[in-house]
């Protein structure tokens, strides 16, 4: 090693599922949306010579439009590139302790990177046989707690009265929800982020809007909250949003039907999947989200996910303890599960 490396911030980044440049895959991996982004946002035209402008780093077009949508004042609301972006930002602003953050040992592998990364400690605390979280865990020391709801990669849902449960033992430090999948099935924690000034909120447009290439994700928590992420963004990046990002986004919004319409497909295709991978021997978590994580009795789950790959269907494996033998499977269209479920059928 160079003697400048002993300078150097080492870190063990995120892996991202794979994005194959190959044409014709069934693309089960990234949890993306099988449909495409609204028509109004096709129709929305972008101002090309506008783009030799800043973009408002406020991005008031889009902060107005998710702050109307969810009816809460634009201070509450705070944009960043992708869920991820306001998540890492949001590590950096809330997670200034010397006491371990809390998370579930199953979960969105970003959280322990975004940790050691930032240099906060950290605890996970395991779910329990069903892969269940157990908020009489959160119930110690810390220096705050995130968690997604739905969980990812269990796709299980935390019941309301849950969710209130660790922001009650938690109004000490902030208590962050990913509702990165909520659309999907589970139910929001936004009305309580009217009755807690320690809970902040972080939703996506990537998943149940269509939009994963725009990277758009945003949080909403009380003023003061925001005012502290926002501070801490506009000391990193004042223009994290960019002009096409901002006028699209305001577009999806705006899209309501389109929006709800997909969702039940997805939520319609994820219930009659399930049904299938149980008829042919797997084990499925109950999910409310757009995958499902599914493991077989009998079949490897890393035998499957590479003879589905050489089929072209990509899924999600994890070789991780406690989910090795299990298989992230993103709800596609009727006609790619369909695909898939033929190519279990052959298989198994
Ligand atoms: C997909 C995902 C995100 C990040 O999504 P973005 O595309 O960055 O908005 C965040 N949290 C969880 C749990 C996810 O699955």
């Amino acid at each position: 090693m160079s003697k400048w490396e002993d300078n150097v911030r080492k870190v063990v980044p995120y892996t991202p599922g794979e994005q194959p440049k190959i044409k014709n895959i069934i693309k089960l991996n990234t949890n993306e949306n099988p449909y495409p982004p609204s028509p109004l946002v096709r129709e929305t035209a972008i101002d090309m010579d506008d783009l030799k402008l800043y973009p408002d780093p406020a991005a008031d077009l889009l902060v107005s439009a998710i702050a109307g949508y969810h009816g809460v004042d634009k201070n509450r609301v705070f944009v960043g590139v992708g869920s991820d972006d306001v998540l890492a930002m949001s590590f950096l602003a809330f997670f200034n302790s010397d006491k371990p953050i809390l998370f579930p040992d199953v979960t969105y592998s970003f959280y322990d990177v975004w940790a050691n990364l930032f240099r906060i400690p950290f605890t996970d605390l395991p779910l329990d046989d069903d892969f269940c979280i157990v908020p009489e865990d959160y119930e110690r020391e810390n220096g705050g707690v995130i968690f997604p709801n739905p969980n990812a990669p269990t796709g299980r849902k935390l019941e309301l009265s849950k969710v209130r449960q660790i922001i009650e033992a938690n109004r000490d430090v902030v208590v962050i929800v990913d509702e990165a999948y909520v659309d999907f099935g589970a139910e929001s924690a936004l009305p309580l982020t009217d009755e807690y000034d320690n809970l902040l909120v972080v939703r996506t447009f990537s998943k149940s809007r269509s939009m994963a290439g725009i990277r758009i994700g945003y949080a909403i928590g009380q003023e003061k909250l925001i005012k502290y992420l926002s501070d801490v963004k506009y000391s990193f990046n004042s223009y994290t949003m960019n002009r096409p990002s901002i006028v699209l986004g305001a577009a999806s919004i705006k899209d309501d039907a389109y929006f709800k319409e997909t969702i039940e497909k997805v939520v319609a295709t994820r219930e009659r999947t399930t049904k299938e991978l149980e008829a042919l021997g797997f084990k499925v978590l109950p999910s409310k989200a757009n995958f499902v994580f599914a493991s077989h009795d009998k079949k490897p789950a890393k035998e499957i996910f590479a003879a589905a790959r050489e089929r072209g269907i990509i899924l999600r494996y994890f070789d991780k303890p406690r989910i090795d033998n299990f298989l992230r499977i993103t709800i596609g269209t009727d006609e790619q599960m369909d695909e898939f479920i033929a190519f279990l059928k052959e298989f198994i």
